[in-house]
């Protein structure tokens, strides 16, 4: 039997045992160390370096719509004599599970990304995939969106893009267990007037349904609308709206004020974006964005069609910070 012959028996094992889709790979749950890592860790510059995938883009304007359409290009040229997409998916494992659904459906700025891997809707699911882990809590912080919040990190995200902040919990068994104590924790330590609401980060929020939907109801019992939640996910907004997305993640959603939405993406990488890593991801109003849809169905047209709504504080730096210090130090040293 030869390497993909194992791979598909493996995959065939791993989906009976789990209940889960075809393709779906357990090695996602159980191993935190990226693909990448293990190989060459220079095997992503001599991608990039033959076809200058990912150069262009990140020189062309990283903020517009025209440079998430150049990263998603450079993601289709060649590199050497394979297509970067079919070489990340043969270096990497990343794949492109959505390929042939929906064809022509639009999944959202810089999706399918070839370094990441793009789940089909449906195919990954919280409730058999969640172990029911919190990575990490965080208490009182202001990064994290909007004010001072509590922000709960947790475990697990099959989605793998380059470079993650946190691939250290790409394991769905990081951390600890959710208990009924850290729920009550977490409530208690919204009651202070001064805390905003709370964060969902990870690791995969929209894959960690059980937990989050469980947590966001007690809040929404306690403290009605005065707190708000905050969503970072791998999903973009247009893969949620996809049919066949798993009821829960749409529940949760639905919980959320703002969502962070879409896959992290090297080449469009900016430091002055904010509460971004790169610019396909977006900030979204998720009561505005539901509401518009909802107007557009009541109007006969096609709701997709509509594009979700950008939270409307937002606002990116024009400078970056470091450079920007610097100017000013040589101005006052006379040196401009
Ligand atoms: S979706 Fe977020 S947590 Fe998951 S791999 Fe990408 S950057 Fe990391």
């Amino acid at each position: 039997m030869d390497n993909k012959q194992n791979a598909d028996v493996f995959d065939e094992e791993m989906r009976r045992k789990f209940d889960l889709m075809p393709g779906f790979d357990k090695d996602f749950q159980a191993d935190p160390t990226p693909a990448f890592r293990k190989t060459d860790p220079h095997a992503m510059d001599n991608l990039t370096a033959g076809g200058q995938a990912g150069s262009g883009a990140q020189t062309a304007g990283a903020t517009s719509q025209t440079g998430v359409a150049e990263a998603q290009a450079a993601t289709s040229q060649t590199a050497g004599s394979l297509p970067v997409r079919e070489k990340a998916e043969k270096s990497f494992g990343h794949r492109d599970f959505a390929a042939h659904d929906l064809p022509g459906y639009n999944r959202g700025p810089g999706i399918p990304y070839a370094f990441s891997n793009n789940p089909r809707a449906g195919q990954w699911d919280a409730r058999k995939m969640s172990a029911n882990r919190i990575a990490s809590y965080k208490r009182f912080v202001v990064t994290d969106g909007e004010g001072i919040r509590n922000s709960i990190y947790v475990a697990g995200c099959p989605f793998r893009c380059q470079n993650c902040w946190n691939a250290s919990i790409w394991d769905f068994q990081a951390g600890h267990d959710f208990t009924p104590a850290f729920e009550q924790a977490v409530i208690d330590d919204l009651r202070p007037s001064y805390v905003e609401g709370v964060t969902y980060l990870g690791g995969e929020p929209m894959l960690n349904t059980p937990v989050l939907l469980k947590i966001s109801n007690h809040i929404r019992q306690e403290f009605g609308n005065t707190k708000n939640i905050w969503c970072w996910t791998g999903y973009t907004w247009e893969e949620l709206m996809r049919p066949g997305t798993t009821p829960d993640k749409t529940a949760l959603l639905g919980m959320c004020d703002i969502l962070i939405d879409g896959r992290f993406i090297e080449g469009l990488k900016d430091s002055r974006l904010q509460f971004r890593g790169s610019s396909n991801q977006r900030v979204i109003d998720v009561k505005k964005s539901l509401a518009a849809r909802r107007e557009a169905q009541e109007q006969g047209l096609d709701p997709n069609s509509v594009a979700p709504v950008i939270w409307d504080k937002l606002h990116d730096q024009k400078r970056v910070i470091a450079e920007a210090y610097r100017k000013d130090r040589d101005a006052g040293e006379g040196r401009d």
